[in-house]
């Protein structure tokens, strides 16, 4: 169980784990109000939605440009990089540009490194933006032994470059935003804290406890991270310190730092800004996509608009009983722990989670339609491929087959059709909870259980026979408007009634788009999925189109965007700025066409040499900018081949992917 009172991280929650205003309902976090410019932020206003400028900062006419196509789409916020003092003066051009064509957006600085771009930028636009990990260091990757005394040195040697931004700042009603990233955390953070989500906060604390020093409040507060488990427990812990240290409730800035591009970008974004806006944490958003900025506002709009008008669920969801005063969870929510499960021929346990695909909506079924879920019949041999998108289960409901499924893929029915019909020991029934409960004749190896989220907070008789559940998968669902908080509480219960029944979350959606299916079906299941709840996943669209290729590939995206079942290759490519030094969307583009039969292979993609390597701490492989048609490649954070000419980098790419045995050819059935 991973209870948080089992937990081997129970030392950072100690005393409690309240860290959003309610779990089993929607509530916005309390704010301080911050002005940026005339725009307030802050949980009296609505969420605000922002990007960042990808041309040259010193492209004034491009910036300008650029910058009325991001406002013209909806984007509340402009940032601008300005790496030295020279891009940090023409903001003021780029400033005065808009506003003489009519816009009045804030602007707000980027800031790494260089402390005399941010004073400069900070008497100039809204916001500035500092990153804690390199406005007062510079990155050596050493490991420091501090005594108590030392590191009260280092932090004052901080307070000395960091206080005259601050001045500026108050004196010119300047806001700033401390934004710390997981992939740039200082050596001196690293060395005491350890590259975890609690150094990620002291990074920020560091910085605020000076700003608060000086009574400067106007602050925004960031946790981004490319790993969308780190991301959500930096900001869960955030949002707890800064209540328990005393500290004014600051709005925070969500995003997910190197989300990608297409569907994997947006759906690993929802994942880690949809699960905390689902808590209620949030203020602005900032989705960053390999694409051009506008590109990223509809899809913070629909992430964001959501939770217009949304208070409460249609009917109450009651909180736990018996949690110690503090409490308001048995887990722990600043720690990823998979919720411990019985093992069940493929479920549960040990076992990935599976994807299960719904195709009892279709009006017959061929072999043809399993091609949507990566099963591929190949008439020449006479068998059955499959890709790495294979699903584990089909749900036929009532629907007969006329031909042998592949062994990679298993058959579920409904009851009544089970029951009148079946034939074979490799099809499994889904009982409707209380048809579960009556029935004399079930299957002696798996036995799907439906029931509404609600059901298992409410129905004793139900909870009592699922303590006793030897061959049964439950399969959880829920009507309720709030269906996330409704089923966060019934992985509740089951955890504090010690149930350890595999749990397949079944999440249906009827007439939206697809668009916004890829944002809401992971909100709601990656949410659950990174507090470790979920031995399976079935998404249902119901609309007018057979959506089957959709659910099934948004199901394997979610899975890997929450890390829990790794299926492909994973980009992690920055959303490019002022700074990138090659067109990154139409590299990156390449670098996927030849690589992504690489499964569990992580590759970074970077645009510059300032923040690349940091940004992609996670990855296996780095391709970064480091000049002009130039391009370093990196094997983890080691650079293993410097300078390589831009044309030949993707060849070298491959080369060393190759020289360490990782690299296959891509399969027929990928294509
Ligand atoms: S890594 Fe990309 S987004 Fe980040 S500063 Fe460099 S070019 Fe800009």
């Amino acid at each position: 169980m991973s209870s948080i009172l089992q937990s081997s991280s129970a030392h950072l929650v100690s005393d409690g784990n309240i860290y959003a205003p309610t779990l089993f309902g929607y509530q916005r976090r309390e704010t301080i109000p911050v002005s940026i410019g005339d725009l307030m932020l802050g949980s009296d206003f609505p969420i605000r939605i922002q990007s960042m400028t990808t041309v040259d900062t010193m492209d004034t006419h491009g910036s300008i440009e650029q910058s009325i196509r991001m406002i013209d789409a909806g984007c509340e916020l402009v940032r601008i990089t300005a790496p030295s003092v020279k891009e940090a003066q023409n903001l003021e051009n780029i400033r005065k540009g808009l506003r003489a064509k009519g816009y009045k957006t804030p602007l707000v600085a980027d800031i790494h490194f260089t402390p005399n771009a941010a004073e400069l930028a900070a008497r100039i636009v809204e916001k500035v933006r500092i990153n804690p990990g390199n406005y007062a260091d510079k990155k050596r990757f050493e490991t420091i032994e501090y005594t108590e005394t030392s590191y009260q040195a280092e932090l004052e040697r901080i307070r000395d470059k960091f206080l005259p931004l601050v001045k500026i700042c108050k004196e010119y009603g300047t806001a700033m935003r401390i934004g710390t990233n997981h992939g740039s955390l200082s050596d001196r953070i690293l060395s005491r804290y350890g590259d975890t989500p609690l150094g990620m906060v002291e990074s920020a604390l560091e910085f605020l406890r000076i700003c608060e020093d000086e009574n400067y409040f106007n602050i925004v507060l960031s946790m981004k991270a490319s790993n969308t488990q780190v991301m959500v427990e930096a900001y869960r812990l955030l949002s707890k310190k800064l209540a328990d240290g005393q500290f004014k409730a600051y709005p925070l800035h969500l995003g997910v730092t190197e989300a990608g591009e297409g569907e994997d970008g947006r759906i690993k974004s929802a994942v880690g800004i949809g699960t905390l806006l689902e808590d209620g944490l949030g203020d602005t958003i900032r989705v960053s996509l390999t694409e051009d900025p506008e590109f990223e506002i509809p899809v913070a709009k629909d992430l964001v608009n959501r939770y217009v008008g949304r208070n409460h669920p249609n009917a109450p969801i009651p909180s736990l009983l018996n949690l110690p005063a503090g409490f308001d969870s048995p887990i722990n929510p600043f720690a990823h722990s998979r919720r411990k499960s019985a093992e069940l021929l493929n479920f549960g346990g040990h076992q990935v989670p599976r994807v299960l695909a719904d195709f009892s909506n279709l009006k017959s079924i061929g072999m043809e339609d399993l091609k949507a879920i990566g099963h591929f019949y190949l008439p020449e041999p006479d068998k059955w491929a499959m890709n790495d998108l294979g699903a584990d289960y089909l749900y036929t409901g009532a629907l007969d087959l006329d031909f042998m499924l592949p062994n990679g893929l298993k058959q579920i029915q409904s009851s009544k059709t089970w029951l009148a019909s079946s034939t074979s020991e490799h099809q499994f029934p889904l009982f409707e909870a209380e048809e579960w409960l009556l029935s004399s004749k079930k299957h002696n190896q798996l036995n799907f259980v439906h029931a509404d989220a609600e059901e298992v907070w409410t129905n004793e008789v139900l909870i009592n026979a699922l303590k006793s559940a030897q061959k049964e998968v439950l399969v959880l669902s829920s009507s309720f408007s709030n269906r996330m908080a409704a089923l966060r509480r019934a992985f509740f219960e089951l955890e504090t009634q010690g149930i350890d029944i595999p749990v397949v979350i079944r999440l249906n959606y009827q007439d939206i788009a697809s668009d916004q299916f890829q944002l809401f079906a992971p909100t709601d299941a990656g949410a659950l999925f990174i507090d470790g709840f979920g031995d399976g996943l079935m998404l249902s669209l119901a609309g007018l189109q057979v959506q089957s290729s959709l659910e099934n590939s948004t199901n394997f995206g979610i899975l890997q965007a929450c890390r829990v079942r790794i299926s492909k290759t994973e980009y992690i490519s920055c959303p490019s700025c002022g700074r990138t030094l090659f067109d990154l969307q139409e590299t990156t583009a390449r670098i996927r066409q030849v690589t992504d039969h690489l499964k569990g292979v992580k590759i970074g993609i970077m645009g510059c040499i300032v923040n690349g390597p940091g940004e992609m701490a996670d990855a296996d492989y780095g391709y970064v900018g480091i000049g002009k048609d130039k391009i370093a490649l990196y094997r983890g954070q080691e650079v293993v081949k410097k300078s390589v000419p831009a044309d030949s980098a993707v060849d070298e790419l491959i080369q060393l992917i190759k020289e360490d045995g990782i690299w296959k050819d891509p399969q027929e059935t990928n294509n």
